[in-house]
C-alpha cells in the first residue's frame, strides 16, 4: 500500500470514530412539518451528492447512491457493486411520493455518483442524462441506454428544464482522483473503474424556480452570473478545493437558499445516520456562507423532504395570495 493512500486510511478512519451528526447544527437544519401538503418543488437528500425534486407527481433524481461502499473495499481497490438490500431501502423511501420519476441526473462518474444507477434505471424505466464517460460506464454496467450532453446541452422533460453547465471536480493529494481514461472495455468493477469523465453540472427549472446543483469544483470553473432567480444552490463541499471556491461561486449564483452537499461521510451505511465526512470542514462552510448575507445556509437530514419556498412576487406565489413580509420585492399591495 503507498505512504499516501496509508496515511489518507488512517486519517479517515481515525476521524470516523470521533465523527459529529447533525445534532449541533439543528437550527439550520429545515424539513417539511409531517402530512404538509405544499406547493412548490419538494427537495428530498438522499446522502453523499443524492438528490429527489419533486413537483407535481413528477421527479428528477440527482446522483443517487444508497450501496455506500465501505471505506477499504473502496480503497484497496476489492470488487464492488450495488448493494440491493440497501439500493430497496432507498427506494422504499422515495416512493411515499407516488410520482414518476422523468429522468437521473448525474454529475461525474465516480462510484459514489454512478454505481446504484444502471440497477435504478432498469427497475424505474428511466433515463440516464450525464457525460458520454459516464454513460459509457453505465451501458458497460448494465444500462440499456443514456443521453451523453455536454455543457450547453437543454433537456425539457415534464414539467422540467434541465440546463447542462460545465464543472470541474475537486482534487485529493493535488490530482482528481480515478481520472485516467482507460482502455477497459468490460463492466466497471472496481472503485477505480469509476472514472470521473467530464464533470457536470445542473440548472434546474420549475414552476418559475431555478436549482443548481453541482457536487463541487474548484476556481478554475465556477458557476455562471446569475444576479437574480436561483431559489436555492446545492454545492458541493467534500474537499478543500470546492471550499476554496465556495465565497466566489455563491458571488455569482446569489441564491436564496444555499445547501452545501458532499460533506457526509458516504463510507457509512444510509441507516448510521447524518456524520459529517473525515475531510468536510463545516466550519469553514459557515464561514463563507456568513459573508453573503442575502442568502440563507440550510441543512437537510437524510430522507426527510423540504418544499423550496417560492420567492416573494413570483408568478405561482402571487396566484396563492401568499406574501413573504421580509422580501424588499416591491409589493403593489403594501406600497
Ligand atoms: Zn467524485
Amino acid at each position: 500500500m503507498g505512504r499516501r493512500l496509508r496515511s489518507f486510511l488512517l486519517l479517515v478512519l481515525s476521524a470516523q470514530a470521533f465523527g459529529s451528526g447533525l445534532g449541533s447544527y439543528e437550527k439550520l437544519v429545515v424539513a417539511d412539518a409531517p402530512g404538509a401538503a405544499r406547493a412548490g418543488v419538494r427537495v428530498t437528500y438522499l446522502g453523499t451528492n443524492g438528490y429527489q425534486f419533486e413537483f407535481r407527481g413528477h421527479a428528477l433524481l440527482v446522483d443517487p447512491y444508497f450501496s455506500r461502499v465501505d471505506l477499504l473495499s473502496a480503497a484497496l481497490g476489492s470488487r464492488i457493486q450495488p448493494n440491493a438490500s440497501r439500493v430497496n431501502d432507498g427506494l422504499r423511501h422515495l416512493a411515499s411520493g407516488n410520482h414518476r420519476t422523468d429522468a437521473i441526473l448525474v454529475t461525474h462518474g465516480h462510484f459514489d455518483h454512478l454505481l446504484d444507477v444502471p440497477g435504478l434505471m432498469s427497475k424505474t424505466r428511466v433515463r440516464l442524462i450525464a457525460s458520454a464517460s459516464s454513460v459509457d460506464l453505465a451501458e458497460r454496467a448494465g444500462a440499456s441506454s443514456g443521453d451523453a450532453v455536454k455543457p450547453g446541452d437543454v433537456r425539457r422533460i415534464g414539467p422540467w428544464k434541465i440546463r447542462v453547465l460545465p464543472a470541474t471536480h475537486d482534487r485529493l493529494f493535488g490530482k482528481v482522483p480515478f481520472d485516467k481514461p482507460h482502455s477497459q472495455t468490460g463492466p466497471p468493477q472496481r472503485a477505480a473503474d469509476w472514472i470521473c469523465g467530464e464533470p457536470l453540472a445542473f440548472l434546474i427549472e420549475v414552476n418559475g424556480q431555478r436549482i443548481y446543483i453541482d457536487s463541487g469544483g474548484t476556481q478554475a470553473q465556477l458557476p455562471p452570473n446569475e444576479s437574480r432567480g436561483i431559489g436555492l444552490a446545492i454545492l458541493g463541499v467534500a474537499l478543500p478545493d470546492s471550499r476554496e471556491r465556495l465565497h466566489a461561486a455563491l458571488w455569482r449564483l446569489q441564491p436564496r437558499y444555499i445547501l452545501p452537499s458532499h460533506q457526509d461521510d458516504f463510507f457509512r451505511p444510509l441507516i448510521a445516520g447524518f456524520q459529517f465526512g473525515a475531510l468536510s470542514d463545516f466550519p469553514r462552510v459557515q464561514r463563507e456562507c456568513a459573508q453573503q448575507n442575502r442568502c440563507r445556509l440550510i441543512l437537510l437530514d437524510y430522507f426527510r423532504p423540504w418544499t423550496l419556498p417560492e420567492a416573494a412576487g413570483s408568478k405561482s406565489q402571487k396566484t396563492a395570495g401568499a406574501v413573504n413580509p421580509k422580501s424588499q420585492t416591491p409589493n403593489p399591495k403594501s406600497s
